[in-house]
């Protein structure tokens, strides 16, 4: 029979997971009594809050929620805390490694500024590695909603923090504000600096916006990217160059980008031949973790074990884990299949 082998644990590199949001909920409702900060409703009630970010009030809304959790964040033990949590729950869900996305901007002013607040982060994240035993990198994200000037500055500085644990460059929030070409630089920037360059795109807006990333920003991973489904050249494309995408179906359909979790286009671009590596997003506003995506392949698009393996191995693959890493992952991948499915 198949279908009965635990998710859980086939190992598995997790390539999309946002700072604030891979705090557990428990720790946000601690953080919150000690500051006192009163959290908006949403965030309280145990239930994943309903967003609809696919209309602009709606995203302004996802993004209100997530700056209130990021509030609780001040202090280096509480930075510290969450890098710790975030690497356990990883590593109950089977991940033998996690990239971590951060716009270290957004914590500067409660962590005395930008360069100690990235120094916190990596520390913190040094720290988890050795007490947890995942390995663990950060990609530095910019924000598209500030100017690209600001982006440059921090692709320069995520290209100085290289040796430190910074492995790549991102773009986020939301896709519909500027074009990625005014962040050319930037991405240029932090290429050229040896990191890898993986901008959100295909989530919010259409094909067009995973063609700029590759265009413009020469992404050798894109953030979601699944709207490419939409376009079988495009998927050609993402395929001949080996371009993964970090597609986060609990995520699409909280944020309302699909319906419900089988019109998540999975099966077309495995199908197609696009690598993915399957990402959590933001666990603490959408309710589940990273196992829950490979059940949701499997119980939503009939992935079977095999495919989930193949998804597995995709997602170590486009992983900047190195390459002894990457063959210890892969080896677990043939145990895990070859093992007993009952
Ligand atoms: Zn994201």
């Amino acid at each position: 029979m198949e279908r009965v082998r635990d998710v859980s644990e086939l190992p598995k590199a997790h390539l999309h997971l946002h700072f604030t949001g891979s705090m557990r909920p428990t720790t946000l409702l601690e953080l919150a009594d000690k500051y006192g900060v009163r959290l908006p409703d949403a965030l309280t009630s145990g239930e994943p809050p309903k967003l609809r970010a696919t209309d602009e009030r709606g995203w302004f809304r996802f993004q209100r929620l997530y700056d209130a959790a990021r509030s609780c964040l001040r202090e280096p033990e509480d930075i510290q805390r969450l890098v710790r949590e975030a690497a356990e729950e990883d590593l109950k869900d089977g991940s033998g490694w996690l990239e971590i996305q951060v716009d270290p901007t957004s914590y500067a002013p409660r962590l005395g500024g930008l360069l100690p607040a990235l120094e916190i982060i990596l520390d913190a994240v040094e720290t988890a590695i050795r007490e947890t035993g995942l390995g663990m990198r950060v990609l530095v994200a910019a924000n598209r909603m500030k100017h690209p000037l600001e982006a440059r500055t921090l692709a320069r500085l995520a290209v100085r923090y290289q040796d430190r644990g910074v492995v790549g460059f991102g773009l986020s929030n939301d896709e519909r504000r500027g074009m990625a070409r005014d962040f050319d630089r930037a991405f240029a920037i932090a290429r050229d600096g040896g990191l890898l360059s993986a901008p959100h795109g295909g989530e919010l807006t259409g094909p067009s916006s995973v063609r700029d990333c590759l265009d413009d920003l020469h992404a050798t991973r894109i953030g979601h990217g699944v709207r490419a489904a939409e376009d079988p050249r495009l998927l050609r494309r993402l395929a001949d160059r080996g371009v993964t995408c970090e597609v986060c179906p609990a995520s699409n359909v909280a944020l309302g980008v699909y319906e419900k979790p089988e019109d998540v286009p999975l099966r077309t671009l495995f199908e197609a031949g696009v690598p993915m590596a399957l990402g959590a997003d933001d666990p603490l506003l959408f309710g589940s973790r990273l196992a829950a995506q490979y059940e949701i392949a499997r119980h939503h698009h009939g992935f079977t074990d095999e495919e989930l393996a193949e998804l597995a191995r995709q997602s170590v693959r486009g992983s900047a884990a190195p390459q002894d890493v990457q063959a210890a992952l892969l080896s677990g991948v043939d145990d895990w299949l070859s093992g007993p499915a009952a």
